[in-house]
């Protein structure tokens, strides 16, 4: 249920809105970036009579919300979310690229990227210190040392800094190093993990699990919405098929189907939705062609060499070019890079 208040609705209608939402046990959420104000309902709302919302002064109509999610959801809110990463803005018109190693290495290794990288256009610096890995004998990641590297990359060159968090465990740690939290797409269920980022102020990067439905994901979504960050990205990565040729299949038309559904922005991971180095500029291109607002890509100077993701992984020299293409596209449909 959204309760949409009248343009002249004051600070002490909304208030008291707030506190008769509070009074039949449910929760409020207030959105903001609409022209007027609109406040979720979420809670169960069956014994409350349907006329009960109408009665309250400020209040033009209640509404009740049709789909499973309902703050993700554009019926709720229809203009695009734009997501503030330090002093960049992903979304809107603005399509933000986040490049990186899949893990960071050492100190050397993440400067070096993130130098290129920014240089390139990049408007963040990935790269994993907590590697979520198939194998428990796999490299796993530099853990603590992994985020004191990132933060000494982003003191050097401005970049902000996005991180998966593996667990809700890690909240306050990788939270102290990161700019932008990055839910992967093996917690994407993980409903105790999107609790705890959902408390978090930090903007989310949420990757759709590689086996997730749509409604899924935009309830994966809903999970860190309604625990009160509105700072939520979701990106596409890859879904798992029967299809061997690409290491996952990435479903790029989720794209205009996402967008059609929710305010939130989507990016897509042309690196891991592939797994394939000379299918990323291809695929990247796609992405912001079908209307992505961003990419997060793998970049290392020397993808044999990768610690992860090596055969997935892209030069510097091959991002920058990737990065002019895909701008000419981007300009194409009147966006921004
Ligand atoms: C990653 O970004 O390095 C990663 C592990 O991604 P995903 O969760 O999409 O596999
Ligand atoms: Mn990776």
């Amino acid at each position: 249920m959204i309760i949409v208040m009248k343009p002249n609705a004051g600070e002490g209608d909304i208030n008291h809105v707030i506190e008769k939402v509070r009074e039949v046990g449910c929760k409020e959420i207030l959105l903001e970036g609409t022209s007027r104000k609109v406040i979720a309902v979420i809670g169960d709302k069956r014994d409350i009579p349907p006329d009960f919302w109408d009665a309250i002064p400020g209040v033009e109509k209640a509404v009740p919300i049709l789909t499973p999610y309902k703050i993700a959801s554009r019926e709720v809110k229809k203009a695009d979310t734009e997501i503030r990463i330090n002093n960049k803005i992903l979304g809107g018109k603005k399509i933000g690229v986040i490049a990186g190693p899949c893990a960071v290495e050492n100190q050397d290794q993440i400067l070096f990227i993130a130098e290129g990288v920014k240089k390139a256009g990049a408007i963040a610096l990935r790269g994993g210190a907590f590697k979520p890995r198939s194998s428990p004998y796999s490299f796993q990641g530099l853990g603590e040392e992994g985020l004191e590297y990132l933060a000494r990359a982003r003191e050097k060159t401005g970049l902000a800094i996005v991180t998966e968090i593996l667990s809700s465990e890690h909240i306050k740690l990788v939270s102290s190093y990161a700019d932008v939290l990055q839910v992967g797409t093996r917690n994407m269920s993980n409903f105790l993990l999107l609790q705890a980022v959902g408390e978090s102020k930090k903007p989310v990067i949420l990757k759709r699990g590689m086996s997730a439905t749509l409604d899924e994901f935009l309830l994966a979504g809903e999970y860190i919405l309604s625990h009160g960050n509105p700072n939520v990205i979701l990106c596409e990565r890859g879904i798992r098929t029967f299809e061997t040729h690409t290491r996952f299949t990435l479903s790029l038309s989720v794209v205009p189907e996402l967008k059609r559904l929710t305010h939130l922005p989507v990016i897509v991971d042309p690196s891991h939705g592939t797994g394939v180095r000379d299918l990323v500029r291809p695929m990247s291109k796609g992405a912001v062609a079908v209307g992505a607002d961003g990419l997060i890509l793998e970049v290392h100077p020397d993808p044999e060499k990768s610690f992860v993701d090596g055969p997935q992984a892209i030069t510097i020299e091959e991002f920058a070019k990737l990065m002019e293409e895909t701008k000419a596209v981007a300009n194409a449909i009147g966006r921004e890079m």
